[in-house]
């Protein structure tokens, strides 16, 4: 078995191997939400302090709305209290009448004064209902999102391991061992491939880079296993 076999033996491994890494490079491409999770951390606490704001401007219409009954209350027991035949001095009467006409001028008041607050109660809940609309938006595009890249990641590891039984055979016919370990060594440093194919223009098909010409004989000749002197990856003839 020549060096020129292991170079042989060696290409069909990479094939393999680069159909496994371009799957674990899409899985690690997945797009993790980032960009939805930076969104929700600013949209959230916005919509939870529109939502207290509206919340503190609802207890305020509610209290001046109790403020104004409690005022329409006294108008009436006092309206009953002077046309119930009761009350019979004149005196009486009049200060009565004064004390309706004076409860009317503050009902008027508190009745423009609830009317401006029930006005700021609806915008803020209006402005606090588009926050949460929002918040609820990027929740569902995250969930859509970590659902699509659960899906996708388990389809491509399901191809890796479809692939993963297809090395063995090729890394047995290889006779050369130590070319095999050499291969699994950078493999497993770059955390990819382990050699890369020379092209006709003696470029590294994994870095890009032009290889130098004493590398390009000795890949060519294949008397000796050359390296890109880039990338450290074993050279294959292309
Ligand atoms: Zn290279």
């Amino acid at each position: 078995m020549s060096l020129r076999d292991a170079q042989r033996g060696l290409g069909a491994l990479l094939e393999v191997d680069l159909q496994i890494d371009r799957r674990r490079q899409q899985i690690a491409a997945l797009d993790p939400g980032t960009t939805l999770a930076a969104r929700y951390k600013v949209s959230k606490p916005n919509a939870d302090t529109l939502r207290a704001e509206a919340n503190t401007l609802a207890a305020v219409q509610k209290d001046a709305e109790l403020t104004l009954a409690g005022i329409e209350s006294k108008i009436k027991a006092a309206t009953d209290k002077l046309y119930s035949g009761k009350v019979t001095s004149p005196r009486e009467l009049e200060d009565l009448q004064a004390g309706i006409d004076a409860l009317g001028r503050q009902k008027a008041t508190l009745e423009d004064e609830l009317l401006i607050h029930m006005e700021a109660a609806a915008t803020a809940d209006k402005a606090a209902k588009a926050a949460e609309l929002d918040v609820a938006k990027i929740t569902r595009a995250y969930r859509t999102l970590k659902d699509t890249n659960t899906k996708r990641e388990a389809e491509l590891l399901a191809e890796i391991k479809a692939m993963e039984p297809m090395r063995k055979p090729l890394v047995n016919a290889i006779a050369d061992k130590a070319v095999v370990k050499q291969y699994e060594l950078i493999r497993e440093r770059k955390g990819g491939a382990g050699a890369a194919f020379m092209t006709w223009d003696r470029t590294c098909t994994s870095c890009g880079m032009m290889v130098n010409g004493t590398t390009v004989n000795a890949v060519t000749d294949g008397l000796v296993l050359a390296t890109c002197e880039h990338c450290s990856r074993i050279l294959l003839p292309g």
